[in-house]
């Protein structure tokens, strides 16, 4: 699937509509250049799960979890943003992956294309393509 969005406001409402099908336990691989809206889109993600808090790129921390509020079926975002790793090793060690498993979160990983020896079978991957100024092109697969 592929979606073109015309400002930063369009990539979030995609986000938060995406958001309203998940069922829990996925992991998006999120692949993009710096400024693509990787970030753009884990915002609109949290908002369409009912997560409160701000959400900050966690390019520091590797990984921020938050939680949900009024959904039944997902308790947890886990964001995690991989630009400064060669491989998942050190989200093993922190024990990110553990969210993988877990059939009430949701994992976002940005910078994805970093840590592909970690991707879960079944993760879906979203391609982030800056188009102009303006445009995003987004390809879901
Ligand atoms: P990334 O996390 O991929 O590095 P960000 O989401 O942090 O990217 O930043 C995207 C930047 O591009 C923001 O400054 C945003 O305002 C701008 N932008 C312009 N058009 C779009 C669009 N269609 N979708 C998302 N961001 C856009
Ligand atoms: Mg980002």
């Amino acid at each position: 699937m592929k979606k073109i969005t015309k400002s930063e406001k369009e990539t979030s409402a995609f986000a938060d509509d995406f958001a309203k099908k998940l069922k829990g336990g996925e992991v998006l691989c999120l692949i993009g250049d710096l400024g693509a809206g990787k970030t753009a889109f884990t915002k609109g993600l949290a908002k369409g799960l009912g997560v409160k808090n701000i959400i900050t790129s966690p390019t520091f921390v590797l990984m921020k979890v938050y939680g949900t509020e009024k959904n039944k079926k997902i308790k947890t975002l886990s964001h995690i943003d991989a630009y400064r790793l060669e491989s998942g090793q050190s989200l093993e060690e922190i024990g990110a992956t553990e969210y993988f498993e877990d059939k009430n979160a949701v994992t976002v990983i940005e910078w994805a294309d970093r840590v592909k020896d970690i991707w879960p079978d079944g993760c879906i991957k979203i391609n982030f393509k800056i188009l102009d100024n303006d445009n995003r092109e987004i390809g879901v697969t």
